[in-house]
C-alpha cells in the first residue's frame, strides 16, 4: 500500500500524505497487529519523515528511495546511560578529514536487526551537553557496526513478535561528512523535533491497541452468558464498556488534533492521554473476560501487555506530563 513512505515526497517513491493520514494508518494497523503498527510508526515518523524533511538530495537518493519500497529505517537515540536525558548521550563523533568516526553504544533500537540504515545522534564534545550533538545517517552494514541480540521484553518476546529492538555498538565506524543531517550542533534540535512527530505515531499505535481491546471486550460480552443473559446486560459490564469507549475516543481525538496541529505540547498531551487510556482500556478488557482475560488463548492479555509499552517508548509518560505543564505555563508567561 506504500505506507512505508506515507509522508515521503512522490519523487522519492512516497505517497505524499499528511501526518493525520499516517496516524490513521498506524492506528488501524495497530488495531490488527500491534507489532506491524509499531514498525510502520517508527520507520515513518522517526526515520523516513526526517530524511524527507531534512535530508539533502544526495541523502534522499541513498537513504530514502529504497526505504519507501521495503528497506526499513531506524532511529538510534537512547543509550544504556541516557534515555529521557537526551543531552547526556555518550556516542562520540570525531571529525577526521572528510569523515566522522563514531564510537559508543545505542540501546533499544527498534528494527535494528532488520533495518538497512539508521538515524543516530552523537556528541562531538560532551561538555557542551545538548549544544554538542550531531545527527547522522548510518548504513547498518557499516564496518565496525554490531547489532546485539533481540531484547527479550514483556510484549515483544511473546506477542509483538515482529517488532524487535536491540543494542547497536559502533567501533570506529567511519561516516562521510555528507551523511551528517543539518549542521554540527543541530542534533538536539533535530532529535526534539522528530520526537514531536514520534509521539503522534506512538499515540496512534496506542489508540489502535485500545480499540482492539474494546472490540475484543464487546465481542466476548455479547456471547458470554451469566445469570441467564449476556454480559452486555449487566450494568457493571455496560459501565466498563462505556468507560472504554470514552477512553478510546478521547485518545483518538487528542491524537488527531496533534497530527494536524503539531507542537510539543499537543503531541506530548496526545501520547500521555493515549498511553494511559490504552492501559486502562486493556485492563477493563481483561476484567470483562474474567478468567479468560488472563489466558493466553484469548487476546485480552496480549492487549494488556501491548498497551503497557506505549507509556515507555517514544518518551515516558512522566516526561510527557512535564512537557505539557512547561508549555502551558510558557503560553501564559508564567514560567
Ligand atoms: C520496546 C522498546 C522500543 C524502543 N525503541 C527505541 C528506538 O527505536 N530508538 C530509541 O532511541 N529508543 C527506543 N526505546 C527506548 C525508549 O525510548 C526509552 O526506554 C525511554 O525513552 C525511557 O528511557 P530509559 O529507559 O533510559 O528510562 P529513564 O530515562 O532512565 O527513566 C526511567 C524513569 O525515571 C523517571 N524519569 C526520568 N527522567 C524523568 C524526567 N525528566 N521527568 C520525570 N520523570 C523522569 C520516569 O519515571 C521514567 O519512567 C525503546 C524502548 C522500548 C522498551
Amino acid at each position: 500500500m506504500g505506507l512505508m513512505g506515507a509522508c515521503v515526497a512522490k519523487e522519492y517513491g512516497g505517497l505524499g500524505l499528511d501526518y493525520l493520514s499516517l496516524a490513521v494508518a498506524v492506528e488501524e494497523l495497530s488495531r490488527g497487529c500491534a507489532s506491524t503498527g509499531m514498525i510502520v510508526s517508527i520507520h515513518n515518523f522517526l526515520y523516513a519523515n526526517l530524511v524527507n524533511e531534512k535530508g539533502t538530495p544526495e541523502q534522499k537518493e541513498i537513504f530514502l528511495k529504497d526505504f519507501t519500497k521495503g528497506c526499513i529505517g531506524c532511529f538510534a537515540l537512547s543509550e544504556p546511560g541516557a534515555g529521557t536525558d537526551v543531552a547526556g548521550i555518550k556516542l562520540h563523533a570525531k571529525l577526521d578529514g572528510d569523515c566522522w568516526t563514531l564510537n559508543g553504544k545505542k540501546s533499544w533500537v527498534t528494527s535494528a536487526i532488520e533495518g538497512a540504515a539508521t538515524v543516530t545522534f552523537a556528541t562531538f564534545d560532551p561538555e557542551l551537553k545538548h549544544k554538542g550533538l550531531v545527527c547522522f545517517l548510518v548504513p547498518m552494514d557499516s564496518e565496525g557496526l554490531f547489532r546485539g541480540k533481540k531484547e527479550p521484553i514483556m510484549s515483544v518476546s511473546v506477542c509483538l513478535r515482529a517488532a524487535t529492538a536491540c543494542t547497536v555498538t559502533m567501533e570506529d565506524v567511519r561516516i562521510p561528512q555528507a551523511y551528517m543531517v543539518g549542521n554540527q550542533g543541530d542534533g538536539f534540535k533535530i532529535a526534539m523535533g522528530q520526537l514531536d512527530q514520534a509521539r503522534i505515531g506512538i499515540a496512534a499505535h496506542a489508540v489502535g491497541i485500545a480499540q482492539s481491546a474494546l472490540d475484543t471486550a464487546i465481542d466476548y460480552a455479547k456471547k458470554r452468558e451469566a445469570f441467564g443473559r449476556p454480559l452486555t446486560r449487566l450494568a457493571s459490564v455496560k459501565d466498563r464498556l462505556t468507560d472504554m469507549c470514552i477512553l478510546v475516543e478521547t485518545a483518538r481525538m487528542a491524537t488527531y488534533r496533534a497530527a494536524v496541529d503539531v507542537s510539543t505540547k499537543n503531541s506530548a498531551m496526545a501520547k500521555y492521554i493515549a498511553g494511559r487510556n490504552a492501559a486502562a482500556v486493556a485492563d477493563h478488557c481483561v476484567q470483562i473476560l474474567g478468567g479468560r482475560g488472563l489466558s493466553t488463548h484469548y487476546p485480552a492479555e496480549r492487549h494488556y501487555r501491548d498497551a503497557r509499552g506505549t507509556q515507555i517508548y517514544g518518551g515516558v509518560t512522566d516526561i510527557q506530563k512535564r512537557l505539557v505543564g512547561h508549555f502551558l505555563l510558557k503560553e501564559h508567561d508564567a514560567l
